[in-house]
This record gives C-alpha cells, structure tokens and sequence, in this order.
C-alpha cells in the first residue's frame, strides 16, 4: 500500500480492486460528496442500490439507508463505514410499539417513512420516503384506515396533500424542528428575491411560508430548473455543497445554520478509506425479517416506478 498517495486515490484503486461503488446522501460532508459514485436523496439512492452491478456498496449515510440497500441487494456486501451513524428520530419507534399500535387499530394499513428499522419494516404494508409519501398515500384509496410512523410533520404534509385522515406516530426528526417560522422571516426579509424550499420533515407553520416542499433530490431538480437565481434551504446544511456545484451562478442561504445532523457527518474519507481495506462495519438483515420488510419496499417501490 502507498500511504503516500491521497486518500482519494488510495479509495479510488480499492473501488476497483473490492468491485465498489460509493452512495452517498446529500447530508454528507463535501469531502465526501465529491468521491460519490452518486449522491441522492432516501430513494434515489435506494433505486441505486437496487440496480447496481458492483459487488460491494459502501453507503455513506445514515443506519436505515445502508439496512435497506442490504435489504434490496442481498447478495453484495453493504459497508458502513462508521456504524454508530443512526437516524434518532428512526429510534423513535421500536417493532414492539408499532405491534401494539396497530393492536389498538385493527385493520389498518401501515405505511412506514424510510426512516426506520428494518424490523419496524417489516411490520408496515408499505413503505415511502419524503419524495413520494403523497404518492403512496395516494394509491391506498381502499384503505379504511391508515397508520403513518414515524414522523408526524412527513405524515401530516402527506395526509394534507392527499386529504386522507392518518393516524399518527409522534416521531419528528430532532434537526427539521430546529428550524423555526422565524428562521424563514429573518430569511426572507434578507434575501427578498430568493426562493424559498424546505424539507417535509419541518413543522407546517414553517411549510406554510415555503414556495416549495420537497426531498433533498427534489430540492436539487428545483433549484436546477427554476428562473430563479436565490433560493433559501430549510433543510440540513449539508446539501448546500452540492447546490452550489451544481449551479454555480445561484446563490442558496441555509434558513437555519443550527440545522445539521451530527450522525450524517460521522463519515469521513478516512473512515471509508478504512472500511474499503477492512470491509467493515457490514451490514445485515436476518432473512426473516428482510423478507416481511422487503414487501414494503417493493410496494413503495412499484407504486412511485
Ligand atoms: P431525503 O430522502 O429527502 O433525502 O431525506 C432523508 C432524511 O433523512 C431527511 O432528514
Ligand atoms: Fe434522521 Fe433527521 Fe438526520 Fe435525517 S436529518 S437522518 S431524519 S436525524
């Protein structure tokens, strides 16, 4: 091994001496970002994972993305390259919980954000992510009734979008609620030509004041597409280095610089380097539980193709 190479070289040649391809989430820090074999959002990222011909996946993100990239590639190996990156508001409901919940609402169907355990999967009849919540919830016209887990502002935005009554987990992610209505005046009153997107995990007094709601990859189609030369992003500040490289003539002002995931920049190159030479931490699903989990998916899956 050449030590003396950059780090970015040294994984460049172990990418293709392991088969490797790099996910990445748009929360990730910049280094990271740019040795991506490809950035997204929860789904983009999942469809990657689905279609990739690499032999090993190393998922840079959060605990719930790398389980269900295993989940729809069982055959390769999934490597995280810091394990403790979980997703809190995830944790915010165990498989237990959801079995006693929908004890207390026979006969309803479960719909689960992506943002949970493998286990809570499999509990759930369908799974979706920010970008097609609205879509899923949409195709459900028999259901009598609907449990949403686990975020209750990601639930509420798609029960107000489709107009279906939901029943409700109260998770939140603990980086979207930080971001206040505030945060979006001071914004606005700063920048007053700018557009104004934020994330559907943000509370509704704050979607209210947004021109847009949208996934992080919803996000970076916007701000590409739009006549707009200013936008201003509630959402985690990380995404804010792909915005800026990919529109280098706009400018994007994050509503809110308290807005960051501390588990989203526990992945370093360093930490990749590592997990490429060490193929560690890995990544399982028992196949009991990814074979209830994956029905989920696949029905979020086939349900947004
Ligand atoms: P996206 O699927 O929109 O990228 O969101 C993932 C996430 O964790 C938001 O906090
Ligand atoms: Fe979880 Fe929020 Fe971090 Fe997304 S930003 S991974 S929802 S804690």
């Amino acid at each position: 091994m050449n030590t003396d190479e950059p780090i970015e070289a040294r994984i460049e040649a172990l990418k293709k001496t392991r088969n490797a391809v790099v996910l990445v989430h748009n929360y990730q820090l910049p280094e990271v970002q740019d040795i991506a074999d490809f950035t997204g959002d929860s789904l983009q990222l999942s469809q990657q994972a689905a279609k990739t011909d690499a032999d090993v996946i190393v998922f840079c993100g959060v605990r719930f993305m790398a389980e269900t990239a295993a989940m729809l590639s069982p055959d390769k190996t999934v490597l995280m390259p810091d394990e403790h990156a979980g997703c809190p508001m995830a944790d915010m409901i165990s498989a237990e919980q959801l079995r006693q919940f929908k004890q207390a609402h026979p006969g309803a169907l479960v719909v689960c954000y992506v943002n949970s355990s493998a286990e809570v999967k499999a509990e759930s009849d369908y799974c979706c992510t920010s970008s097609n919540a609205t879509a899923v919830v949409n195709s459900l016209k028999d259901a009598e009734e609907i449990i949403f887990v686990p975020d209750k502002y990601l639930g509420q935005y798609a029960s107000l979008q489709t107009r279906r009554e939901m029943i409700l987990w109260n998770g939140y992610c603990h980086v979207h609620v930080r971001i206040g209505e505030s945060d979006i005046v001071r914004a606005r009153a700063e920048h007053p030509d700018a557009l104004v997107m934020v994330h559907p995990e943000c509370t509704e007094p704050v979607r209210e004041l947004a021109d847009a709601v949208l996934s992080t990859g919803g996000m970076c189609d916007y701000a590409k597409q739009s006549d707009s030369d200013e936008f201003i992003v509630g959402t985690e500040i990380g995404i804010l280095h792909r915005l800026r490289k990919e529109n280098p003539g706009k400018r994007f002002y994050p509503a809110s610089e308290a807005a960051v995931c501390p588990n989203m920049k526990l992945t370093t190159v360093e930490k990749i380097l590592w997990s490429l030479e060490s193929m560690q931490y890995q990544i399982k699903v028992s196949d009991e539980i990814r074979s209830r989990a994956i029905r989920a998916i696949e029905n979020m899956i086939n349900t947004t193709a």
